[in-house]
């Protein structure tokens, strides 16, 4: 029976945990089986980078054993060729070693075999292959992934909460299991909402400790993260979530058919029973909620908005005034808050301002359109044009390397028909043949190197290349972008200013001078032939600055119930304006000279149901006459609560008595 060694290697680069190995070592076992071969080392490298041969000492290891000779093996199995070594060079060193010492390679999945006719080539094409299979394994990893949940086993990723990692088995954590168990029991039995979940674990003797050991609030989307897991009832799913977005940005459903639903192996938390009607509790709130949900208001800046005390990103919030026949015409008012500050999500935070969307996104927009004018915009972009002298210091360090590169191939060549022509009868022989494939060893090394670099100059120029295109181009967005703002849905505005704006930092503290924006950092992503590069575009890839706003000077456009005012020491600060009746009573006289009582101007909240006082509220019965707001009033009454936005533009007149 013929011997063999197997190898088997993971890189840190997949990240790639458990199943892999397992899976190479099976079907490793399985070709030596089939080929009847005995197996008589097993080395494996897990979680090497595998840069080099120096960086894997199991492979370094079986070499070892390989030139000692001491197993006399005739074959080296692997999985893949990509796991044999880095790039093609390294592979076919290899190779040659195990040549030198009569044993042939088999790579068991791409079926080769260097003992076979055609083999050799085969290899030395595939090992080529194999460098660029590695930017690619993604297929693979996800494929590994599919046979573990198959098995019921854990795929990996984050831990889920009340769970922790041995040895890949999830074992229960005792105290986390049991905020498991309580959250369920509430929501169910008790019948809370989500929000009051998280307010009762916040108020009971249990902590909730982070992967990073952080100790953290229960909040509300714990609770619904908790209560939408099916991994706590047992069952495990691949391919049930997916980060892939469509072009609208959305999350692109998964075809329900590639859904996989296996038992899990760990131990479970809540039966199936409690999980599916919860579920179902879950889904038909849902679709409740869905309905009341306001008609396509985008919260812009939600996230990206830093709280000033916590630094978290501040959350979109509406606030619905309650109107008297339920249908009535406030407007809702939308705000940032810091999600920390609410009582759910135990107030963690002291941040406790409702911050006005229209103020902030209306001042946000106002320095987007201007940001052409300020020097931080200029310098970054300048500083991306000044690359040019880079570029072409680039294009020279390229040049020379290829060209170093092609004289490390020619000393390569030289040296393997020096090593073929030594003559094994000569005196010298051992040595020469040692000193000589010692400098192939440095010279395929050399080799190996200079091909990443070559690698990465052309990347580095490329980069270069289109940092210098994208300052063009993000200069002649800029300059239409006021024109482009007004035709772009709310959806499309959103994505712009996540595309656009990293963070927004505000003042934690009331400024005399009414700033409300520290700084804004800005982030654009390089274009290439008119489009953006992929989102997840490194730091290196981007044009981005941060805008001090401390000393600009913002106008806030003028619209409805924001104002800027004059301060008594000559600053502005952001007024929302107020329509009490007062201010109505104020706006009507001033504009067209008309008094108006405030009985009539309650009338008119009144009939178009918009909440009003007590005071105000329907006469007295035993009053028989009561003067009724008329048709000319009534309209100046719509047109100032209409500007202090406490009525929708298209509201209109209605015969019908006040
Ligand atoms: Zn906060």
């Amino acid at each position: 029976m013929k011997k063999c060694y197997i190898y088997t290697r993971v890189s840190t680069a997949a990240q790639i945990e458990g199943y892999s190995l397992d899976a190479q070592e099976e079907s490793l076992k399985a070709y030596a089986e089939y080929r009847e071969l005995e197996i008589v080392g097993n080395y494996c490298d897990a979680g090497k980078s595998g840069k080099n041969i120096k960086g894997r000492p199991a492979f370094r290891q079986m070499m070892t054993d390989i030139k000692s000779q001491k197993d006399d093996i005739a074959f080296v199995l692997v999985f893949k060729l990509s796991r044999f070594g880095r790039n093609a060079a390294d592979i076919l060193k290899s190779l040659q070693l195990l040549e030198d010492f009569g044993i042939d390679l088999v790579s068991v999945e791409e079926a080769i075999d260097s003992s076979t006719q055609g083999g050799r080539l085969t290899f030395a094409i595939l090992s080529a292959v194999a460098e660029m299979e590695r930017e690619n394994i993604t297929v693979q990893f996800m494929a590994g992934k599919m046979q573990k949940v198959l098995e019921g086993g854990w795929t990996g990723g984050a831990v889920p909460y009340g769970y922790k990692n041995v040895n890949h088995e999830l074992v229960l954590v005792p105290s986390e299991a049991e905020v498991i168990r309580k959250t369920y029991e509430l929501y169910q039995q008790e019948n809370m909402s989500a929000s009051a979940v998280a307010y009762e674990l916040n108020k009971s003797n249990m902590v909730r400790i982070t992967g990073k050991r952080e100790q953290k609030p229960f909040t509300y989307e714990f609770v619904s993260r908790v209560l939408d897991n099916p991994f706590y009832c047992g069952r495990v799913y691949y391919n049930r979530r997916t980060n892939k977005k469509d072009r609208d940005g959305k999350t692109i459903k998964l075809d329900e058919d590639n859904i996989i639903m296996a038992e899990g192996k760990h131990e479970i938390i809540v039966s199936p029973e409690v999980w599916d009607s919860v579920h179902a509790k879950r889904t038909e709130i849902a679709g409740r909620y869905k309905k009341v949900d306001d008609g396509g208001h985008v919260h812009l800046l939600s996230g990206i908005v830093k709280c000033p005390i916590c630094g978290k990103g501040l959350t979109g919030m509406i606030s619905r005034t309650k109107n008297l026949k339920g249908d009535g015409y406030y407007k809702p008012i939308y705000y940032y808050k810091c999600r920390y500050n609410t009582r759910q999500n135990g107030k963690t935070c002291t941040f406790d301002q409702s911050l006005n969307q229209e103020i902030i996104d209306g001042l946000v927009m106002n320095i987007l359109q201007k940001l052409q004018t300020y020097r931080e915009f200029q310098d970054a972009l300048q500083a991306a044009l000044g690359d040019q002298g880079n570029i072409e210091k680039t294009e020279k360090r390229l040049q020379d390397l290829r060209k170093e590169l092609r004289e490390a191939e020619l000393t390569k060549d030289r040296l393997g028909e020096k090593l073929d022509g030594l003559n094994p009868l000569g005196k010298d022989y051992d040595r020469k043949y040692e000193e000589t494939s010692d400098k192939l060893d440095s010279i395929y090394d050399r080799i190996g190197d200079l091909e990443m670099d070559v690698i990465s100059t052309k990347k580095k120029l490329e980069a270069l290349k289109q940092k210098a295109d994208s300052t063009v181009q993000i200069m002649t967005f800029m300059e239409n972008l006021p024109l482009m703002y007004e035709e772009m849905s709310e959806e499309e505005r959103k994505e712009m200013f996540q595309a656009f704006v990293d963070d927004i930092e505000l003042f934690s503290e009331d400024r005399t001078d009414g700033k409300i924006i520290k700084s804004i950092s800005f982030k654009f992503p390089m274009v290439f032939d008119g489009k953006p590069l992929a989102k997840n575009t490194k730091p290196e890839d981007m044009i981005s600055f941060r805008l001090d706003c401390t000393d600009i000077d913002i106008e806030l456009p003028c619209k409805g119930n924001i104002i800027m005012k004059k301060q008594a020491d000559g600053s502005q600060k952001v007024i929302v304006r107020k329509g009490t009746y007062a201010a109505i009573k104020a706006y009507i006289l001033e504009k067209h000279d008309v008094k108006v009582p405030t009985l009539y101007i309650a009338q008119i909240k009144r009939k178009y149901g918009l909440e009003i006082g007590k005071a105000y509220n329907k006469p007295e019965k035993n009053k028989n006459h009561v003067p009724k707001c008329t048709k000319e009033k009534e309209l100046l009454i719509m047109e100032a609560l209409k500007f202090y936005d406490l009525m929708e533009q298209d509201v209109e007149y209605r015969e019908d008595a006040v």
